[in-house]
């Protein structure tokens, strides 16, 4: 059990941090003894170079003494987690006032809510104050990285960037291409998106810590013409993203059939156009079948599991352990707005139910380890499997030295129940289960972001 005390909120940037210590090192899944894939000091000091890096983590007395640090340059917030910042594999900004919409599946829910909502982007003075409620929002949740979904309008991404600048933020975003099948008044062409993303690009592409993903919306609102003009744009240097959706709802898979009748399936749509490789990230993939999956696995192409999303519109169960046993890049990603919470512990909480039901559902798996989600796992996913998956594992997920300095700080006895909770666990990963199965924005304490204080009782004033 965590004993709390007061931490110290007076120091902005802190040499160090103090408190319980934990993140991965590797995948639990690849070791048989989840203890080989991470470090945890209960009583442990992070320390941080001047620029916000890492410099060093260890045990409390002797790095304090190796480091020769003063009381005061230590921020104290022992008693609680530390642990590296959530990566958020899929969101769409846009989407976020349509959280919790009503009634529809896949193909409906875009036209009445999703279509709708991303119509307000073309005013910029909108865009603005929706990206500064986003952000913080993710902030309050403890995910510090995200990889973003725009609206079709330029200025949608450019309002999004323009506030992460401001907070520091690593993310990843892309304006929408879309040239068909969707409302006259959010379809570009292939020129027009052309034109745009190249001005993108230059404009913001690895300006401080933001990175551009090319972002066809899927298959179906895409002519051949404009993921040509994807596939160029993703080729023309080798670290732009590729972020679209595959396999999500049966509909869309058949729609998507119709429309390019000569693929092999719907990943070899993308794959046909030259969009299938590294740092190119799938949303869903719920329906993939053996011949995608190792598609995806020889191209080193990611997929993003979004269990709250995949339930609320009723898209079915993403085939987690396909996807472990071949070893694919993987993300969780909370899809918001079809995904119905911020919190990657809420999130982390709906996959693991995904993959019980996955046991009564689909071929018996191979091995006791492949059945579960343990919690090693699932914030290894959250995490180090996050970064690995965006290809961020040198920069984010854990705190090796020389890695960025965004970690967030833990209570995990934010409400009366986790403190009842608690009391009656007996290891880290009891703590770790019960924190995905029960936290929630409420036990995120504190943020920071390259060093800084940035969300939390006594942050930067200038956040
Ligand atoms: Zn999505």
């Amino acid at each position: 059990m965590l004993s709390t005390s007061e931490s110290d909120p007076s120091i902005s940037k802190p040499k160090a941090v103090r408190g319980s210590i934990f993140f991965l090192t590797d995948d639990p899944g690849s070791k048989s003894d989840p203890q080989d894939c991470y470090e945890y000091y209960e009583d442990g000091i992070l320390v941080l170079r001047d620029d916000g890096h890492i410099l060093d983590v260890g045990p409390s007395t002797q790095t304090k003494a190796k480091h020769k640090l003063l009381a005061n340059e230590i921020a104290d917030y022992s008693g609680r987690l530390v642990i590296p910042g959530f990566i958020d594999t899929h969101i769409h900004y846009p989407q976020a006032e349509i959280i919790a919409a009503y009634g529809e599946q896949l193909v409906h829910w875009l036209e009445k809510y999703a279509y709708p909502a991303e119509s307000r982007f073309a005013d910029r003075s909108y865009a603005q104050a929706v990206s500064r409620f986003f952000l913080h929002e993710l902030l309050r949740n403890g995910t510090t990285t995200a990889l973003i979904f725009g609206s079709v309008h330029k200025i949608s991404i450019d309002a999004l960037f323009s506030e992460a600048e401001k907070l520091n933020l690593r993310i990843i975003g892309g304006k929408v291409m879309m040239d068909r099948n969707a409302p006259e008044n959010l379809l570009d062409t292939p020129e027009t998106t052309n034109a745009d993303n190249e001005a993108l690009i230059a404009t913001w592409h690895n300006k401080g810590r933001i990175q551009y993903a090319i972002t066809p919306r899927f298959a179906i609102t895409s002519s051949p013409a404009q993921l040509s003009v994807a596939a160029r744009l993703y080729h023309a240097r080798d670290d732009l993203y590729l972020h679209t959706h595959v396999a999500e709802n049966l509909h869309e898979i058949a729609l998507t059939q119709q429309l390019y009748p000569s693929a092999k399936s719907y990943l070899h749509v993308y794959d046909d156009f030259g969009l299938v490789g590294s740092r190119s990230l799938f949303a869903h993939g719920i329906h993939l079948t053996e011949d995608e999956f190792n598609l995806l696995a020889e191209k080193q192409a990611a997929l993003s599991f979004c269990p709250t999303s995949n339930l609320f519109l009723g898209s079915g169960l993403f085939n987690f352990n396909k996807a472990y046993q071949k070893n694919i890049l993987l993300g969780i990603g909370t899809d918001i707005g079809a995904g119905t919470s911020f919190s990657m512990f809420q999130t982390m909480n709906e996959a693991y139910k995904v993959v019980q039901l996955l046991r009564s559902t689909h071929q018996p798996i191979q091995s006791e380890n492949e059945a579960h989600l343990t919690p090693f796992k699932a914030f290894y996913l959250t995490t180090l499997g996050a970064a690995r998956a965006l290809y961020l594992d040198n920069k984010l997920g854990s705190f090796q030295p020389g890695k960025e300095g965004d970690f967030i700080i833990l209570n995990l006895e934010a409400t009366p129940l986790l403190q009842f909770r608690m009391l009656h666990t007996q290891s880290l990963s009891e703590r770790l289960f019960v924190l995905m199965m029960l936290a929630d924005d409420r036990v995120v304490e504190a943020v920071y972001i390259m060093g800084r204080h940035c969300y939390g009782h006594g942050a930067d004033a200038s956040y």
